[in-house]
């Protein structure tokens, strides 16, 4: 008898951690965005976000524990860039194997470096034991009323924009995993990518009266544009060409490109969508948030995610976003 086909991610959650029916008023948005957001009556809204890194299948045991402690901070940070937050402060739930005094001191210096540069408090959390280093943060910010940005307002003839370079943090990881040969140094810039990501936190912030969709780049821009895609009920056209790439990875063949740039994950950039008039704003956004922005197509009123070359002619491209139940090996 044939298996029953994987059960993936998103329909994971879909089918048994969705109960639409129970939402609570003071739930302004739940489970499908990269926040959710608490609307307690003030002018601000909270928005509140949790992320899960466990060692083997998120990091290595004998990764640097200060690039650990910093990107479970990142990566929670990010989905708060995401809806156009402020962080305040953050919740820690740390399982450990065996604590030593050394790790513990380069992972918390890592952790609170960044918390500092946000104003980001540790207001709690947890600790226990457990086989595997286990790290859960849930952090908390605050988007002015009305101007969080959502999955799932994007609108045809939209701009879609991308912060950064896509796919240096994939293209790190397969050289880490000596998948393919790259010059060091370059390669070397790309590991740090990977290991301590940026979180587009003021960008994130200045595109709350520009942009009308956003997500961060979590499981690659082919995915996560896909969310919006899905949450808005549109479609998109993609320019290859305008994908913005580093010297490295421009270096690699043209698959490769793809395979990184469109579907890797791990760049926690932002991906938003602005109406064409407002890219004077968006522009002024990025150097205000001193990050470069590229603009690499349009929302198209149905037709799902197509990816065109110069020429304008649709290429073939394998661009799933990340699936931790499907997985393509990460
Ligand atoms: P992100 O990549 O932005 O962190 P995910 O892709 O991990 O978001 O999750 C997609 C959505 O599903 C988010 O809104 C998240 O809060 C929600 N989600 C994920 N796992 C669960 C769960 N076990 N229970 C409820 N909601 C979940
Ligand atoms: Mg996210």
């Amino acid at each position: 008898m044939a298996s029953a086909p994987a059960l993936g991610e998103f329909e994971l959650i879909a089918r048994f951690f969705t109960r639409q029916s129970t939402a609570d008023p003071s739930l302004a948005v739940g489970i499908g965005d990269d926040c959710a957001l608490l609307d307690v009556g003030t002018d601000h809204l909270w928005a509140v976000t949790t992320d899960l890194l466990t060692e083997s299948v998120h990091f290595l045991a004998e990764v640097d524990p200060a690039a650990l402690g910093h990107k479970a901070l990142a990566v929670n940070l990010s989905d708060l860039a995401a809806c156009g937050a402020t962080p305040r402060c953050f919740f820690l739930a740390i399982a450990l194997a065996a604590p030593s005094e050394p790790w513990l001191a380069a992972f918390t210096q890592g952790l609170f470096t960044l918390a500092k540069r946000h104003r980001c408090v540790l207001a709690g959390g947890d600790t226990t034991r457990a086989a595997a280093v286990t790290i859960c943060i849930t952090a908390l910010g605050t988007v002015p009323r009305g101007q969080a940005l959502l999955r799932s307002t994007a609108a045809a003839g939209d701009d879609i924009w991308v912060s950064g370079e896509l796919g240096d943090a994939a293209l790190a990881l397969a050289w880490r995993r000596e998948e393919l040969t790259l010059p060091e140094r370059p390669a070397l810039a790309a590991v740090e990518r990977l290991e301590r990501p940026t979180p587009r936190v003021e960008l994130g912030e200045r595109l709350r009266t520009v942009a009308t969709a956003a997500i961060d780049v979590s499981d690659g821009l082919a995915g996560d544009l896909g969310h919006i895609l899905q949450a808005s009920a549109v479609g998109a056209q993609i320019e290859w060409p305008a994908v913005p790439r580093s010297a490295l990875m421009r270096e690699l063949a043209p698959a490769l490109q793809q395979q990184f740039a469109l579907a890797g994950g791990d760049d926690y950039e932002l991906l938003f969508t602005a109406p064409a008039a407002r890219r004077p704003a968006v522009e002024q956004a990025a150097a205000g948030a001193g990050v470069k922005v590229s603009r690499i197509g349009r929302v198209t009123a149905a037709g799902g995610l197509s990816v065109v070359d110069a020429t304008g002619a649709r290429m073939d491209t394998a661009c799933d976003g990340f699936d931790h139940f499907q997985p393509r090996g990460r």
